[in-house]
């Protein structure tokens, strides 16, 4: 796929899917989003929503996470799935941002995927969401759509995804990727089974037209 078709099939979808990240990443602060992702990962956000602001409304920065007992954090954060070794990686993790890097979140790549439990997904949700920075945050319904319409091989791994991706976005709408896929991968470009008669990018799209090959889309 081209750059110009990917700009359309982007602006397509964001005015029809909202952008605005959930309540945990939608903070200006790279800890707070940092720690937002860590309590999201295999949660909903509704229940991440709600231990975060939980467990920010009890500590303010760094310095107060760093010095909180685990018992208390593991409390706080217990709607999320895997709670107490998610309690452990924020102790961990704050520790070390406190430590090493004297309190703010590296606003680099590969110190921040030195972190314990952070990987580059969640790399890459705090450089775009809480550093500007011109990156695309790859979950599963980012790789899942990328792959569907061929802009990523099938077996490709993350970082592999990643750069596809971003060499079909110009740097300006790479922070907004990942926010429109994801909620068109919830509404419509489902797993296992997406909703392709809703469709409005089908006529874009590898995987659909690699079943229904005797569609004229050009009229769909
Ligand atoms: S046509 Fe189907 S598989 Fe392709 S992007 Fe749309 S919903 Fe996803």
């Amino acid at each position: 796929m081209d750059k110009e078709t990917f700009v359309s099939i982007i602006k397509l979808l964001s005015e029809h899917y909202c952008v605005q990240s959930p309540g945990h990443l939608n903070v200006p602060d790279p800890f707070k989003v940092l720690i937002g992702t860590i309590l999201s990962q295999r949660t909903r956000d509704k229940v991440t929503d709600l231990a975060f602001s939980r467990f920010f409304s009890k500590y303010k920065n760094v310095e107060e996470v760093a010095k909180a007992p685990l018992n208390d954090i593991i409390r706080l954060i217990k709607p999320v799935g895997f709670y107490r070794q998610k309690a452990k990686r924020i102790k961990k993790v704050t520790k070390i941002i406190l430590e090493r890097y004297g309190g703010r979140v590296p606003r680099n790549r590969e110190l921040l995927i030195e972190l314990p439990g952070v990987g580059y997904k969640t790399a890459d949700i705090v450089l775009s969401l809480a550093y500007n920075e011109p990156v695309v945050a790859v979950d599963t319904h980012v790789e899942t759509i990328s792959k569907r319409l061929g802009i990523a091989r099938w077996n490709a791994k993350y970082e592999e995804v990643r750069k596809s991706i971003e060499s079909v976005t110009p740097p300006h709408l790479r922070r907004i990727v990942n926010g429109v896929l994801v909620k068109f991968g919830k509404e419509i470009c489902k797993k296992p089974r997406p909703k392709c008669e809703l469709c409005p990018i089908k006529v874009h799209c590898e995987w659909y037209k690699s079943r229904h090959p005797l569609t004229n889309l050009k009229t769909a």
